[in-house]
């Protein structure tokens, strides 16, 4: 093996780059490698893009005695990258397929005759028996193997050819060999230096850290949630960012939140818009003309926007090493920057999901190899059409084929690729199946790591260099979410001091002081000591019942507000449970006061009478509430009857249990008439002479009941006991009527303060609403139901986020025609379940359960859409999609004459008709084979010239169809064309 001592010289390197390059300085890791190199050890770099991996060859070549030949799969980039070595002098040239063959012929013949030093090949050469031997022949000393990931199978630029490299690697006499890479986790690494065979390489891991970068994770339970903490974000980040969304449809939805309801210009990005307009949303986003781009991974190749202050993921992508490179657009300038992840639990699922649904079957893979034993000159489009598989199955189904040898990919002189396939044996089948398999557990390893660095409460930073095997130390400016909760933990912090949040500490301490984890609800259970069978078993714990007297739905909202704000997390997709984060730790331990979203007026317990005494006055109104008289009760408790009435008489004087379901009108009517009969109700010994039948406790009931207890405390204000604004217009607004009705002034009705504690604690049951001072049993009755639904309308007071889920976003449909809008998105999949939206739900009503009245209403729908897109021409005329099959009610020429009854417009029903049958596009489970579906199928019978034409169908999916009827109106020239669709969802959704 070559050894060129003097060289490794750290002097003689910085000559050598001198002189060769005249750069001054190398840069981090650039020298170590080339001291390993030319030390003779063949050696692995992984540094990130742009961080001057290629000079590492360069300088070597000339260090060198022979020449470099570099396999590098970057066939556009291979003559720029030749043209900068040949000005600085350097003898550098380049073989790949775009080139003349007899200009190959030149230039192998100079590199056999020691006239270049570096030579760029392309992978699929090494496929070349001819081009094999002429290297032979020349003096190779150094073998560069740039994007050495590529060889690997399950990466995601997998290049079949690289797995040549190994044997042209012998066949060249093993020579000096470097492997470079920007993207290797610890694992693809092994497996490059498995698979390029060269067992003893150094491996040089260096420049992952990245350390203006901020890296924060957020959690949210749900979308709305999700929603919350992207509106929090956007409104106090500043600068331009860039918004990754895992699917096409929440890109769309994301942008449009971000405008109507941060009022951000936000503008969308993914593959399924056309080249002309990704190409102009790009050039928008590098001027600067657009700031806030919201994209799926389909952006970013190329992006290098130095400003952009901020990368935030809505959602996890399937590996780290994806997050990362995506995360890493943020701060390119080196100036402070944010990389921000919001995380869901539910987020695993559907990652899941998607690798599942591009892993190929058994079946799947018979399929690709049959279609391509018949026609090996196939293109992926043919192999989508034939197979049905979707693009990224099939891609994947291809590739497993030629890692097993069963097919390879020749080059065909004419058109591109040739297949040449050997037939598939059973044992080959089981083995290619088996693969397949592997690498569907290796993504989903990859996607736990992605989870480990969401839910992780260690330092992120780490987590990532680690998953490279950088080594390097985690130096940062701000490094982490979890670091600076770290450090500020130490800082001081205001203690807390409400109940709300001691509460809050509380919560966190019993979080923390179990030794099993619990989900959300029952978390909050266990801590208002619940009799619910789901935490029945906890019963015993220390900790149970750590707040029982507050109200289990505040502690639930609690939880959540604790969840938001990064005090407690999420993990596990199943059924997420809830772990203590550093933050949180941070809290408990500074005993600080937690400010939480002002969202929940959160009740404190009622003052305990004693202690001790609020949960015996408890177990007594539950058990009055179920229904046993005072005597069951008393024997239930084993307690004397005396007892439970005294129980009773201060829960009746609270407005917390109705006087009439403990005592008989008739006993009412005797205490009454005793205490007229007294004059006053300060003494009861009196009362008692005149009714010596009666308990002292049955008295107490009734007088309570008729001169209620004030407040026995004004509530100490917590997190916010103010009013809902809403509701209390509401109540109100009812109470004026009320008062109009029943012909009496409206304090009478209620007092102002107690409509406003009712907005304020807004209850949601009889008990809650009782609970409430100023409502007894009494006006309970009258106007509990009212009040309690009036509460419940208003109660989700629709705030932005609410709104913004609640309300049909019209989505606009992109095709070869003037204008195309549908009323809403069809539904929504959150990992877990497909969830309709408002209009989704219609038409699924209209559709398949047969409610065809929905016709209109969905046409009214269209209309206001129509009327609030001004810019859009005046239609002459409606043509409607005709229906696949053919069949008795055609649900689309019904809405088309809806519209057309409410536009004042003709619909031209036999204008667009099947020319032959076709499938229903939903049967067609690729891109590919919907186009063919629909190829040709339709013809024009009408004169359409010169009209205003609005084309319209139920559903745009892939588009597909649209198209291609819009292209046969194109053919009957119309003045212009607009199409009109329901429910809009996304064929490939990435
Ligand atoms: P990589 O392959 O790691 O993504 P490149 O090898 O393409 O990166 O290098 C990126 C840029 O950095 C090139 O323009 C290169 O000329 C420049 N570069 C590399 N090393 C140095 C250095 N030591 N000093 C100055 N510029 C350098
Ligand atoms: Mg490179």
């Amino acid at each position: 093996m070559p050894s060129i001592t003097a060289a490794t010289d750290p002097a003689a390197l910085g000559a050598a780059l001198r002189r060769y390059f005249g750069f001054d300085h190398f840069r981090p890791g650039q020298e170590e490698a080339l001291r390993t190199l030319i030390g003779g050890a063949h050696t692995l770099v992984v540094m990130p893009t742009g961080a001057g991996k290629s000079l590492i060859y360069q300088v070597a070549a000339m260090l060198l005695p022979g020449a470099a030949l570099v396999v590098s799969p970057l066939l556009a980039l291979m003559k720029d990258q030749v043209d900068s070595l040949t000005r600085r002098g350097l003898p550098a040239t380049y073989i790949n397929s775009m080139i003349a063959g007899s200009e190959q012929r030149r230039r192998l013949t100079d590199l056999t005759a020691g006239k270049v030093k570096i030579v760029l090949v392309a992978p699929e050469r090494l496929r070349s028996r001819a081009f094999r031997d002429a290297l032979r022949a020349a003096r190779i000393s150094l073998l560069v193997v740039d994007e050495a990931h590529c060889v690997s199978e399950w990466g995601h630029d997998f290049r079949p050819d690289y797995l040549h490299i190994a044997d042209v690697w012998r066949e060249l006499g093993q020579p000096l060999t470097l492997a470079l890479t920007a993207t290797a986790t610890v694992q693809v690494q092994d497996e490059i230096v498995r698979l390029l065979g060269l067992p003893n390489a150094q491996r040089l891991v260096t420049g992952f850290n990245r350390p203006n970068l901020l890296f924060e994770v957020f959690t949210a339970v749900n979308q709305a949630a999700k929603l919350e903490l992207l509106r929090d974000f956007l409104t106090d980040t500043e600068g331009p960012g860039i918004i990754y969304a895992g699917t096409r449809s929440n890109a769309e939805e994301v942008a449009t939140f971000a405008q109507e309801v941060v009022d951000l210009p936000a503008a969308y990005y993914h593959a399924g818009l056309d080249m002309g307009a990704r190409a102009r949303l790009q050039d928008a986003f590098m001027a600067g003309d657009i700031s806030l781009i919201v994209a799926t991974n389909a952006f970013g190749m190329g992006i290098d926007r130095p400003d952009v202050r901020f990368v935030l993921h809505y959602g996890i992508p399937s590996t780290l090493e994806a997050y990362y490179q995506e995360a890493g657009r943020a701060g390119r300038d080196g100036l402070p920057a944010r990389a921000c992840l919001l995380y869901s639990p539910k987020d695993r699922s559907l990652q899941e999901w998607l690798i599942d649904s591009n892993t190929p079957t058994r079946t799947d893979l018979q399929k690709v190899h049959r279609y391509l034993a018949q026609t090996p000159q196939a293109a992926f489009e043919d192999i989508e059409a034939a197979t049905g598989l979707p693009q990224v199955k099939a891609r994947i189904a291809v590739e497993a084929l030629e890692a097993a040898g069963i097919m390879g990919r020749g080059l065909s002189s004419t058109t591109g690729a040739e297949f040449t396939v050997k037939p598939l044996r059973d044992s080959d089948l089981d083995a290619i199946v088996g693969r397949v398999g592997a690498r569907q557990a290796y993504r989903r390893s990859l996607l736990a790591k992605m989870v480990e660095y969401a839910e992780t409460s260690r330092c992120r930073r780490r987590v990532i260099l680690d998953y490279f095997g950088d080594t390097g130390p985690a130096d940062a400016l701000l490094c982490c979410d979890n670091d600076l909760a770290r450090i500020a933990g130490a800082a001081s912090a205001p203690p807390a001091k409400t109940d709300a949040e001691r509460a809050a500490l509380t919560t966190l301490q019993v979080v923390k002081g179990l030794r099993f984890s619990l989900g959300r609800d029952k978390l909050a259970k266990f801590l208002t000591a619940s009799k619910s069978e789901a935490v029945a078993r906890y019963q015993r714990h220390p900790a149970f019942g750590a707040l029982v007297g507050w109200r289990r739905r505040d502690i639930a909202a609690l939880i959540d507000d604790l969840v938001k704000s990064g005090y407690l997390k999420a993990v596990g997709s199943e059924l997420p449970t809830l772990l203590l984060t550093p933050k949180g730790e941070a809290a408990l331990q500074a005993g600080a006061a937690i400010s939480l979203q002002p969202s929940q007026a959160l009740k404190p317990p009622r003052p305990a009478v004693g202690n001790g005494l609020a949960s015996t006055l408890d177990e007594t109104r539950e058990l009055a509430a179920a229904g046993l008289t005072p005597d069951e009760i008393a024997s239930r408790r084993n307690l004397a009857v005396g007892t439970i009435y005294s129980h009773l008489a201060q829960l009746i004087g609270r407005g917390i249990v109705s006087l009439d379901d403990v005592v008989a009108p008739g006993v009412q009517a005797q205490v009454r008439a005793a205490v007229e009969q007294v004059g006053s109700t300060q003494y009861l010994a009196p009362i008692k002479a005149l009714l010596p039948d009666i308990d002292y406790g049955i008295i107490r009931c009734v007088v309570n009941a008729d001169n209620p207890a004030p407040p026995a405390a004004p509530a100490p204000s917590v997190v916010s006991a103010a009013p809902d604004a809403d509701v209390l217009a509401a109540l109100k607004a009812w109470r004026r009527d009320q008062a109009q009705v029943e012909n009496v002034p409206p304090y009478v009705i209620f007092h102002d303060a107690t409509l406003e504690r009712i907005a304020a604690a807004r209850p949601q049951t009889r008990e809650e609403l009782l609970a409430v001072h100023g409502v007894g049993p009494r006006k309970m009755e009258r106007y509990g139901a009212d009040v309690l639904r009036l509460v419940a309308l208003r109660g989700t007071a629709p705030d932005s986020v609410a709104a913004f889920l609640a309300r049909p976003h019209p989505r606009p449909l992109p095709g070869p025609w003037l204008a195309g809008w549908a009323l809403d998105f069809h539904s929504h999949y959150d990992g877990d379940e497909h969830s309709r939206g408002a209009i989704g739900e219609l038409v699924f009503r209209y559709k398949y359960t047969g409610e065809v009245d929905l016709a209109g209403r969905l046409a009214d729908a269209w209309a206001s859409l129509l009327a609030e897109r001004r810019e859009l021409p005046r239609a002459d005329i409606i043509i409607p999609i005709p229906p696949s099959l053919a069949r008795a009610s055609d649900p689309v020429s019904t809405l088309a004459v809806a519209l057309g009854e409410r536009l004042g417009v003709p619909v031209l029903r036999g204008a667009l008709v099947k020319t032959r049958p076709t499938r229903p596009q939903k049967e067609m489970t690729s891109l590919a084979q919907k186009r063919a579906n629909v190829a040709g199928a339709f013809a024009l019978r009408d004169d359409i010239r010169g009209k205003r034409v609005l084309l319209v169908d139920d559903l745009y999916d892939s588009g597909a169809t649209l198209q291609e009827a819009a292209r046969v109106l194109a053919r009957g020239r119309p003045a212009s064309l607009v199409v009109l669709t329901l429910t809009k969802t996304i064929h490939s959704d990435a």
